[in-house]
């Protein structure tokens, strides 16, 4: 019998509200995942969380830039953004929608809004790469909503499994060493959640909807809660309705250099990334569809 201490599992370590910034052509967000938390959080690089309802603040999108060295997951609650690759391939992000593209050794991407007006809402993850994979071929999948795995629990959260697995159902995306988990849990007033993650897994919950308790502690709107890494469970409750994103991952401790769309793991290869993009390797580098 587990005593009600290890029962409450992990304890929230540290809040945070992120830090309002704008990226791309002007797109208004907030940066929840900042650089100073990429060891705490290792394998995750960045977390963006956008939710604009003035079009001025969306319209501009992320027109054509490169990515290197690991793997971006883009969320959508609400929106459409239209995807176009280096290599030609395109593909349209619609609500309750992922797309996990690996970028490996090098694409050039836009994203860009496919809407003038309503409300663009979601978040944009990066996920780093092994040092054995940073220089691996690009790929890239859009997985529509109804390919997102759902289950409802009899504590009455309905959990949307992104990435890695919950209560025995398999997400849509099964990745290789960092074995992220990524799920969307939507709790009903009085709902809870529970969910093992290996105590060596960095974890954090971001509240997007109302608010929730982990061991007791709230966490409010808009707000990241790091999670303690002393138990092998967290186990989230609401009052009132509530939705979070679960993000969890097997750190790689391998060091990060990092130089806005790059991320290696020494400045000598950020430097050979520059050469690479000056001389045209990432147009060149086809995209494989998975
Ligand atoms: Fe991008």
């Amino acid at each position: 019998m587990a005593t009600s201490e290890s029962a409450q599992g992990r304890k929230i370590e540290r809040l945070v509200k992120g830090r309002a910034t704008s990226d791309g052509a002007g797109v208004k967000l907030t940066r929840v995942l900042t650089h100073d938390l990429q060891h705490r959080l290792d394998p995750f690089l960045m977390l963006d969380s956008f939710r604009n309802e003035n079009p001025d603040d969306y319209m501009g999108g992320f027109p054509d830039h490169p990515h290197r060295g690991f793997e971006t997951v883009t969320y959508m609650l609400a929106g459409r953004m239209r995807h176009h690759d280096s290599a030609g391939n395109t593909g349209l992000l619609g609500p309750g929608g992922v797309q996990w593209m690996t970028a490996g050794s090098g694409l050039i991407h836009s994203e860009l809004p496919e809407q003038e007006e309503g409300l663009m809402e979601g978040f944009q993850l990066w996920l780093n790469l092994p040092s054995h994979r940073k220089m691996s071929a690009p790929s890239y999948r859009d997985i529509p909503s109804e390919a997102i795995p759902e289950i409802v629990l009899a504590d009455g959260a309905k959990v949307r499994v992104i990435a890695g697995s919950s209560h025995g159902t398999q997400g849509a995306v099964v990745r290789p060493d960092t074995e992220p988990l990524y799920l969307d849990v939507h709790l009903p007033a009085g709902g809870k959640f529970e969910q093992p993650i290996p105590a060596s897994h960095n974890a954090f919950v971001y509240v997007y909807r109302g608010e929730v308790r982990v061991a007791g502690s709230v966490v409010a709107e808009r707000t990241m809660a790091i999670l303690s890494n002393e138990s092998d469970s967290v186990a989230i409750a609401a009052e009132a309705p509530a939705r979070f994103i679960l993000v969890a991952g097997k750190p790689l401790r391998e060091p990060i250099a990092q130089h806005g769309p790059f991320v290696m793991n020494t400045m000598e290869q950020i430097e050979q990334t520059f050469r690479d993009y000056r001389d045209g390797f990432f147009e060149a580098n086809a995209v494989r569809k998975d």
